[in-house]
């Protein structure tokens, strides 16, 4: 039986330094509870998908961070949100984009892999497919805060760069049958055009989980991650030989140096090997493995190595 671990991260990008301690406490509370869930289900099919999403839950409740409550504002002031999960055993996917003022979107995202023939639901449509399967919360007040007006405000007014904001979030779980599950979650990038679509909801790009490949998920700039499918191709050399700590950096720096653009990626192996790297100012993370303790920190750009 594999020992189960839970992967999170809280966004590649640059975390403002009065978010850097909660960014560790919530990608560490956040991997502690997805763990925790790995171990209730023991077994049982699907518990790396329940992990994932006791983690990201978790992570879109917490203020703190770009997801849920806490997500960025566009261009018009409005919030748009984006989610995006697969699981190895079978290569199924779900994904919503550009879904307005939900504050769970892993919650949808999954609704959409277990109960739809579809991969991705975008905008109204999503709205009406939740409402159908009764899933998901939605309402400005529970994505608002304060921190999300006065960034946009700020930005607006030319008083703070857009770009580089870390704080998306994601986990990767693997559990005792071996099987894996990747989700992320975001408000996506502020003062984003209204309909502006990033990486965490597309297939390849922000997510991806193979029984044979691994898990991975990207954060950063998603247009600089679509550009080079980068999940998928991160796994594909992972595979190949490269490892997988190696081929996060290196995709991570390839990136980095041809759009100049803040990513990272954090990665799983299906033999719980891990793999985490960032160019970026800062990238908040967190490990949690059974009959481990938790291991986490907000780390400083531009790769560093992954422990354990
Ligand atoms: N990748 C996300 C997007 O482009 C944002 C992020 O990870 O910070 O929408």
């Amino acid at each position: 039986m594999t020992a189960g671990l839970v992967l999170v991260h809280g966004g590649a990008g640059t975390n403002a330094a009065d978010l850097h301690e909660a960014a560790v406490a919530g990608t560490r509370r956040a991997a502690s509870l997805g763990l925790g869930r790995l171990i209730e289900l023991g077994d049982r099919e699907d518990a790396c998908v329940e992990a994932a999403i006791a983690a990201v839950r978790s992570l879109e409740d917490d203020p703190a961070f770009n997801a849920g409550r806490g997500a960025c504002m566009t261009s018009l002031g409005q919030f748009e949100v984006d989610a995006g999960i697969m699981r190895s055993r079978d290569r199924q996917s779900g994904a919503v984009a550009s879904v307005h003022e939900l504050a769970d979107a892993c919650e949808l995202a999954r609704a959409v892999m277990e109960r739809s023939k579809h991969a991705l639901l975008v905008g109204d449509g999503a709205r009406r497919f939740a409402e159908a399967c009764g899933v998901g919360r939605f309402g400005r007040e529970l994505v608002w805060t304060e921190k999300a007006e006065q960034r946009y405000e700020q930005a607006r007014l030319g008083q703070t760069s857009i770009d580089n904001r870390a704080d998306t979030v994601g986990a990767i779980a693997l559990d005792r049958r071996g099987q894996l599950c990747a989700l992320g979650s975001t408000g996506g990038v502020l003062l984003k055009l209204p309909g502006r679509v990033g990486d965490t909801p597309l297939i390849g790009a922000g997510f991806y989980a193979d029984a044979t490949l691994g898990a991975a998920l990207g954060t950063g700039v998603g247009e600089a991650i679509m550009g080079r499918v980068g999940c998928y191709e991160l796994l594909r050399r992972a595979a190949a030989g490269v490892g997988i700590q190696a081929a996060a950096e290196q995709l991570c720096q390839e990136i980095h140096r041809d759009t100049g653009a803040a990513v990272g990626f954090i990665a799983v192996g299906p033999d719980g090997s891990v793999g985490m790297a960032h160019c970026s100012a800062h990238m908040s993370w967190a490990l949690a493995r059974e009959g481990v303790e938790v291991v986490g920190a907000l780390t400083v750009g531009p790769a560093p190595s992954m422990p354990g």
